[in-house]
């Protein structure tokens, strides 16, 4: 009997790391100092050491280093931004609760992501930022979205929250790692994620030290100078227990996305050339972090394929089964059925595997033979 299959299994790495995690806990506790302790200066400065970013900011979740950085970019209500349909809501919302407009350009079928050849097409003179979202755990084509938002004077805010560890490539063999290319970076430590806590967190990279500033300062209620608020912020910090596991976990992050892509590539092999199975695409200026192993149905009744592998005890999952733009909470934006294609039959063709740094060639032998047998 195989062990049963979960989409993802934190506790089996728990274990492997049970003692260091237990350690590391058990020091904040000991030392009372959740919030803002020295754990999160350490874990702080392990990460800017990582990545090759000046700053990271903590902070308590993906979605709000998302909005902290719009804030810190002095972006307000009246301005658009545009981003990408197929997403998680988080990286729209913040701009709706904003004020801020939100402008979609429609995503490429291979790879997720915002397709560039559209992008300029959508900016107007209110347009004043671009939110890339690295989807699944690879990178969009930073190198083109820097170049248009430089021409049009556009800040870039990453929403790197699923693929933190992924390098993007330039063409001159330049390599930096996603989330550091833009103006800020936003990341999500939510258990799930590539590089996750066990609770919520988050942070924000910049190479701008003015904008660091900023950014430490709202999520900080405004507060540069103790009890003196310069702007009003917010109270988005990274809990000390939380930086505790983190500064752990961030040791093993490059060998977990090693254990993913180990895992992609074996189910890979399995699905190659099945004429109803589309697999992940891999673009030549990233690297892929594998956050999700996402495949395409072709010619197939998705709710009949999930239900089999319900079934069989396979838990499957559908990112994300409608774009943004059909949302009843965006309903305000005025879009319509058919105004994003490719966003839209994404959504209708997608199932995402599980993925995790604890599946076993068994387990994912299984997955596979099901899945084949299912469509
Ligand atoms: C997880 C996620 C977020 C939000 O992160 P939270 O920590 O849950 O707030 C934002 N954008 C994307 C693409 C995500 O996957």
């Amino acid at each position: 009997m195989i062990n049963p299959i979960k989409m993802v299994d934190l506790k089996g790495q728990y274990e492997k790391i049970k003692k260091e995690i237990d350690e590391n806990i058990s020091q904040v506790i000991e030392s009372t100092a959740f919030i803002n302790g020295p754990k999160v200066k350490e874990f702080q400065a392990h990460l800017e050491n990582y990545l090759g970013a000046k700053h990271v900011i903590p902070c308590a979740n993906g979605t709000d280093a998302l909005q902290v950085s719009l804030m810190a970019l002095g972006l307000k209500a009246g301005d658009e931004v545009i981003t990408s349909p197929f997403t998680f809501i988080a990286t729209a919302e913040v701009l709706g609760l904003l004020g801020i407009t939100c402008k979609f350009v429609d995503v490429e079928w291979d790879s997720f992501n915002l397709d560039v050849a559209q992008l300029e097409k959508a900016i107007t003179p209110k347009t004043k930022a671009i939110i890339p979202v690295h989807l699944f755990g690879q990178s969009c084509n930073m190198e083109k979205i820097m170049e248009i938002a430089k021409k049009h004077a556009l800040f870039v805010v990453e929403d790197a929250c699923q693929a933190i560890g992924a390098t993007f490539i330039f063409k001159n063999g330049e390599k930096k790692k996603v989330g550091t290319i833009g103006d800020t970076g936003c990341v999500s430590f939510f258990p799930s994620k590539n590089l996750g806590c066990y609770g919520d967190g988050g942070a924000i990279f910049t190479n701008n030290d003015e904008l660091a500033r900023k950014l430490r300062g709202i999520c900080n209620h405004g507060m540069f100078k103790q009890y003196h608020h310069e702007l009003l912020g917010v109270n988005s910090r990274l809990d000390s227990i939380q930086a505790a596991i983190l500064d752990v976990k961030l040791k093993y992050l490059d060998g977990y996305n090693v254990a993913r892509k180990k895992a992609a590539e074996f189910y890979d092999k399995m699905f190659e050339n099945h004429p109803k199975i589309e697999t992940p695409a891999i673009s030549s200026f990233s690297t892929h972090v594998f956050h999700q192993y996402t495949l395409k149905l072709k010619n197939v009744d998705r709710k009949k394929v999930v239900e089999k592998m319900k079934e069989a005890e396979i838990p499957v999952m559908v990112y994300y089964p409608i774009p943004l733009h059909l949302q009843e909470a965006f309903k305000y934006l005025g879009y319509q059925k058919g105004d994003f294609p490719i966003a839209e039959k994404l959504s209708e063709s997608v199932v995402s595997l599980p993925m995790h740094t604890e599946l076993t060639e068994e387990q994912q032998r299984f997955i596979g033979e099901k899945l084949i047998e299912a469509v």
